[in-house]
């Protein structure tokens, strides 16, 4: 069996495990709403953004108004988000550059999401995939380190997980990969004493085991 053919065994029995598995950063659809969620989530759990940014989001609604937002009340705001002083500031920059580069739209293509201040290619490939359905790979710590027990990686680098897996999952159904990974990453296949004894994958010989 290739890897190409393994990660999509590994695609099947995820999409059995969590057919409705959809991102835990409660955007409702709003791709700058995303990103400032996605910059926000660095060192800290979806569950405190989705409460920070809805009063985030009910004082500083959109691109424009982040952008003319003072930066102390900004910070106040994302405070318990943690780094709040980088995140504040990169809101304000990220927004204003939207304004004057980008008509304050998002844009849909790699090379000019990853131009935007705070936007690493996590984000970026989270928007693409999210947003504009256009596939990506986001190789956060679920993702690294689950690929790797699995076989389809060999390597912690952010960077070289992104690349190996992109030509060999499929671009359409690459976001739903990384979301379901992700549940999988939290019920499953824990970071200690993942639950290998009830695991489809080594049921279906598709991992040995941690
Ligand atoms: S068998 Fe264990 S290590 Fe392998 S994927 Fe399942 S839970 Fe993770």
């Amino acid at each position: 069996m290739t890897t190409k053919q393994k990660a999509i065994k590994i695609y099947e029995q995820l999409k059995k495990l969590y057919p409705d598995s959809e991102c835990t950063l409660y955007h409702d659809g709003d791709p700058w709403k995303l990103l400032v969620m996605a910059r926000l989530s660095a060192q800290c759990t979806d569950a405190r953004v989705n409460i920070v940014s809805k009063t985030l989001f009910e004082e500083i609604p959109d691109v424009y108004a982040m952008a003319e937002a003072p930066q102390e009340r900004v910070e106040e705001l994302v405070k318990s988000c943690g780094l709040y002083r980088t995140k504040a500031k990169s809101l304000r920059e990220m927004s204003q550059q939207l304004i004057d580069n980008f008509d304050g739209k998002v844009p849909d293509d790699y090379d000019s999401l990853m131009s935007l201040s705070g936007v690493g290619s996590k984000i970026a490939n989270l928007i693409l995939g999210d947003v504009f359905g256009k596939g990506g790979i986001v190789a956060d710590t679920h993702c690294i380190r689950i690929t790797n027990r699995l076989g389809l990686v060999k390597s912690t680098n952010q960077t070289i997980v992104e690349r190996t897996l992109s030509p060999i999952v499929p671009k359409e159904v690459q976001s739903d990969f990384c979301h379901m990974i992700v549940d999988f990453g939290r019920d499953v296949c824990t970071a200690r004493n993942p639950r290998c004894h009830e695991c489809p994958m080594k049921e279906n010989k598709l991992c040995k085991g941690n």
